[in-house]
């Protein structure tokens, strides 16, 4: 089987994904979720012409005063349902609504009031809508807030709330099961017995899963058993409460213990590619077991990471309703020369440096968990790449 590139690869496995699922949630569950609707405000904010500050309303034409006083708004009033008359003045505090006949609010550090009598104590300037917040200058009934595919943050759940909703329709979360295989895996955490290690990239794995917008519903850790790998998948990939998404860790390559790719034919499953023209992650397998699709991973940590990255992350991202799904490429200087790259994209750890300088870790060894942390970039050197010098333009994915 030939290499597939990375492009296209990152293509067939979004094809393969069904359209993202959209749920009702209330509004206090919304934040992070992608909207599946168009928002449009259900009322007027202000639903009335308010007062901007503390002070007094009075009508522009009346001019300077004196005005007699009249009455009191405060926030949270019903508007007077008497106009004001001409040559008055009403109490009015901020948020209050505006009698009406009032257009302007003169600040009641600008007056004094004496027997009833309002009168400007220094030049003030009296004109219609002077600190007044005009019925409906925020957004107004029936407005477009927000069309669907936009993520919604606090700014956007407290619009709609003003807006008079308290419920959304958003894209669900893919639910995705993190099966990780190997004879030397342990719990972390557990006391580890001659030859075993943590399992460290199942929580790698479900961080990143949970930060892209996905839940982590089961994380398992199998041995390399041809019927035991092949029991989980039947299991994680049934329809009622099983995974959207099963991704496994390990096991993906070619050795006698490389069990994945049997077990999803074992499992009525379908491979539908394998093996990326990446370094590392070469063994990556995509395909379907029953209603879930599979993503496996290599379980090195260096190329679950990197295969998490380019593939798991942007699946997740993109069954939970984000259509820009896959992460950015930045340009960036290379501040020291590289000999030519191989024959596949090499998307080497490297940290950048100054304001536009990127230089790659050494060794690159994938196996090395601890330079991954350090890096903050991967730098793409591309299949085939010449040899290049120092302030030649690159492509990096950054990491923070
Ligand atoms: P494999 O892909 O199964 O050949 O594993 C490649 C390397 O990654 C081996 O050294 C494994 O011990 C290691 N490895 C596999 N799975 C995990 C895991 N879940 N966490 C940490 N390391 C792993
Ligand atoms: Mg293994």
């Amino acid at each position: 089987m030939s290499l597939l590139p990375v492009k296209e690869a990152q293509r067939r496995l979004i094809a393969l994904a069904p359209p993202a699922a959209s749920e009702e949630l209330p509004l206090h569950a919304c934040a992070g979720r992608i909207l599946a609707e168009t928002v449009r405000a259900r009322r007027d904010q202000p639903s009335a012409d308010l007062s901007a500050m503390d002070g007094y309303a009075v009508r522009a034409a009346d001019g300077d005063g004196p005005w007699r006083l009249t009455g009191e708004s405060a926030a949270g009033a019903a508007p007077s349902a008497r106009p004001l008359p001409p040559g008055a003045a009403m109490r009015i505090f901020t948020g209050a609504p505006l009698p009406p006949g009032a257009d302007c609010i003169i600040l009641q550090e600008t007056v004094a009031v004496e027997a009833d009598m309002v009168r400007l104590t220094e030049p003030c300037e009296i004109r219609p809508g002077h600190h007044v917040r005009t019925k409906a200058n925020d957004f107004a009934l029936g407005e477009t807030l927000f069309e669907a595919g936009r993520r919604l943050d606090a700014r956007a759940i407290a619009l709609a709330a003003l807006a008079g909703h308290d419920r959304l329709s958003v894209y669900r979360k893919p639910r995705v099961a993190i099966l990780s295989t190997g004879n030397e895996l342990a719990r972390p955490g557990e006391t580890l017995r001659q030859g075993q290690i943590p399992a460290s990239n199942g929580l790698m794995l479900r961080a990143m899963i949970e930060q892209a917008g996905g839940e982590v519903i089961s994380e398992l850790i199998l041995p390399d058993d041809l019927p035991v790998i092949t029991q989980a998948l039947r299991a994680v990939g049934q329809k009622s409460g099983g995974a959207d998404i099963i991704v496994t860790c390990g096991g993906a390559s070619v050795g006698d213990h490389d069990l994945v790719r049997p077990a999803i034919e074992a499992a009525g499953g379908a491979i539908d590619f394998w093996k990326i023209r990446m370094r590392p992650g070469k063994p990556l397998i995509a395909g379907t077991v029953r209603d879930a699709l599979l993503l496996g991973l290599p379980g090195n940590p260096v190329s679950a990471f990197v295969t998490g990255l380019l593939f798991l992350l942007p699946l997740v991202r993109h069954m939970s309703g984000d259509a820009a799904p896959f992460p950015a490429l930045l340009s960036r200087r290379l501040a020291v020369p590289l000999p030519a790259g191989g024959e596949r994209d090499d998307y080497m750890r490297a940290v950048c440096v100054g304001a536009d300088g990127v230089k790659p870790l050494r060794p690159q060894d994938s196996a090395q968990l601890s330079a991954l942390f350090r890096a903050d970039c991967l730098l793409l050197r591309p299949a085939g790449s010449l040899a290049a010098n120092a302030g030649e333009l690159v492509q990096v994915l950054p990491l923070a």
